[in-house]
């Protein structure tokens, strides 16, 4: 992930470093070819556009050009509007669930099929239960996908987190009602529920989702998207943010080689923040999303 955004835009700065001297031409040539860069890397035309225009105001300012090292000040520059791009500083801290209710905190993982939602859920349950030390429950109200319950049940032996026992034919309202009565009573501090995913968007799924955070109430609602998806992913959370609110957003497969423009683009196109990314197919593959960290990595 980032490998040729970061290879790119290393050459920019590269240049720009070099330089004793710097004129304004000389900062939008560079910026041309940021453009560029991005663009390539898939992130959404009007976030370019935002980028390089922000960018470029601030860089070309009389102080910058000026300074003694104009080509670092450049390159600090882009880096602070990488960080505002992936989420800004307070991403950092938005990494953090919102888990400080009367418990059972509920955490509703919504996204399509084959996202990685039900890994991801069981991901997390790991990390609330292994780092934090939460007694967590996990329901699939998945009845649509073959199985789909069992695969739950059955990740949920491997990291040790209980999982709702499964009532055949019930609906995903009705589990969902049931989950929440099963973790209230057994004292359980957080509750996952794994909602169906669709191969669309559909209205069908919508409303399902509805119905399910109207009886659920989730403290947050995290969207599991496919990074290597790319645009389609930020197309995807947009739809999904108009219909449900979300909280946050878990990029999956962020260990493939997408080219990462659905992490640059999904804060400024959805107003979400990335809370978390899939990092691999092993149960403890997934990390908080620290925007200044990321941004340090493609700036390498
Ligand atoms: P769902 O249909 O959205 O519930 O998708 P699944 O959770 O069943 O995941 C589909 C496939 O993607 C599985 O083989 C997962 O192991 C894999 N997967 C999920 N997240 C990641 C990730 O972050 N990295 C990689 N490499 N694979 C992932």
């Amino acid at each position: 992930m980032f490998e040729s955004l970061s290879e790119r835009l290393g050459g920019v700065f590269d240049r720009l470093r070099g330089r004793g001297a710097l004129g304004e031409a000389d900062v939008r040539a560079a910026m041309r070819e940021v453009r560029i860069a991005l663009l390539e890397a898939d992130v959404a035309l009007p976030v370019v556009r935002d980028f390089v225009e922000k960018v470029t105001e601030r860089a070309v300012g009389h102080q910058v050009i000026k300074s003694v090292t104009p080509g670092q000040q450049v390159v600090k520059i882009v880096n602070d509007a990488l960080v505002e791009m992936l989420g800004g500083e307070e991403g950092g801290a938005a990494a953090e669930l919102e888990l400080g209710v009367t418990p059972p905190a509920i955490i509703m993982m919504v996204g399509l099929q084959g996202s990685g939602k039900t890994t991801t859920t069981a991901k997390l349950a790991k990390r609330l239960s292994e780092k934090e030390r939460k007694k967590v429950l996990m329901a699939s109200l998945d009845v649509n996908r073959p199985a789909a319950q069992e695969q739950l049940a059955t990740l949920g032996g491997q990291v040790s987190v209980a999982t709702l026992p499964i009532v055949a034919g019930q609906q995903p309202v009705d589990i969902a009602r049931r989950a929440l009565n099963a973790a209230k009573l057994q004292g359980f501090d957080v509750l996952m529920l794994d909602t169906a995913g669709r191969l669309h968007v559909d209205q069908a799924l919508m409303e399902e989702m509805k119905a399910v955070a109207d009886v659920s109430q989730p403290q947050e609602i995290l969207l599991v998207v496919d990074s290597l998806t790319g645009q389609d992913a930020v197309n995807v959370a947009k739809s999904f943010s108009e219909q449900v609110p979300l909280t946050g957003v878990v990029l999956t497969r962020m260990d493939g080689d997408a080219r990462g423009g659905a992490a640059l683009s999904m804060r400024a196109v959805t107003g979400k923040p990335i809370k978390f990314a899939g990092v691999g197919e092993k149960l403890d593959a997934i990390e908080p999303f620290h925007p200044s960290r990321v941004a340090g990595r493609i700036l390498g």
